[in-house]
């Protein structure tokens, strides 16, 4: 099963529309696509209407933003009702701040040299409200201050570079509700992108699945072949099912989509029994 379990559109931070996404994963040989815009589902329905053209399964998700321990995680809903109001009022609330800490990080930028990159980043970002740092990075890349995205990331937008302004997220438990409130699975994304010492990883897996997380993602764009072994063995470890994503955001963006190697079959994928 080529499953690609996290993608991105214009819906958030993504350079496609969602329905480019979906046909974009089929012409690719993807058999089951989640579309997981963060912190928003306004590109789900776009994309149904085209996987329906398709034949590839559409798992309708959402990547929520969540601050745990003072460390920003991501938390990935995967087969989630995009009408059901507690999702749809949690992610409301996580969205709202996102356009005020858009203009902290321009007047952070500016006092570093570089002015306009509020205005830049929100003409880049379909919708202003999900303004994000990828807005900022693909600015700064355009107007020739950075070679491209990644370095902006590196120069600019990460803790302690100017451009960073933290924020206050969903708390990790109120997102596994949500999520669950909608009747979707939690899967906790790039795990082997976090911050974190190898026992407060284990506290989160563990306060994870206490929670009603229900997998981890072990193959994902960020991750290295290591990283695969490192965190298929955790999943084991804390009885938590495993996911395959490419996090796709764009052609030449990091991963393709449902390009990445196949989960090891010693893990029980997510997505066991959903193929109809
Ligand atoms: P935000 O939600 O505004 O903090 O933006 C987070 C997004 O920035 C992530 O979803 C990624 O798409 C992107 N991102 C974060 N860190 C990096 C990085 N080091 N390199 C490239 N993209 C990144
Ligand atoms: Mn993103
Ligand atoms: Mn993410
Ligand atoms: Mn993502």
């Amino acid at each position: 099963m080529n499953a690609d379990l996290h993608s991105h559109s214009t819906a958030s931070d993504g350079a496609l529309p969602p329905g480019d996404v979906v046909r974009r994963a089929a012409a690719r040989g993807v058999e089951m696509l989640a579309l997981t815009d963060h912190d928003q589902l306004d590109g789900l329905q776009e994309a149904r209407e085209v996987a329906g053209e398709t034949g590839t399964v559409l798992i309708d998700g959402v990547e929520i933003s969540v601050t745990w321990r003072g460390v920003t995680l991501h938390v990935v809903g995967l087969g989630v009702d995009d009408g059901n109001p507690a999702l749809r009022a949690g992610l409301e609330g996580v969205r709202s701040g996102r356009i005020e800490r858009a203009r902290e990080m321009g007047r952070s930028l500016e006092r570093s040299g570089i002015p306009g990159s509020f205005e830049g980043a929100l003409a880049l970002a379909r919708n202003p409200a999900m303004v994000s740092r990828t807005h900022f990075a693909r600015y700064l890349a355009q107007c020739g201050r950075v070679a491209g995205t990644k370095d902006a990331f590196r120069h600019y937008l990460v803790p302690g570079r100017p451009g960073y302004v933290p924020h206050r997220w969903a708390q990790l438990a109120d997102a596994l509700c949500w999520i669950g409130d909608a009747g979707g699975r939690a899967v906790l994304a790039h795990p082997g992108r976090y911050a974190l010492s190898a026992s407060a990883m284990a506290s989160l897996l563990a306060e994870f699945r206490g929670a009603g997380g229900s997998a981890i993602e072990v193959v994902t764009g960020s991750h290295s072949p290591d990283q695969y072994a490192l965190f298929g063995a955790l999943a084991i470890k804390h009885g938590l099912a495993a996911s395959r994503g490419s996090d796709f955001h764009g052609p030449d963006e990091g991963a393709e989509l449902g390009s990445l190697p196949a989960l090891d079959p010693r893990l029980r994928p997510v997505w066991e029994g959903w193929e109809h």
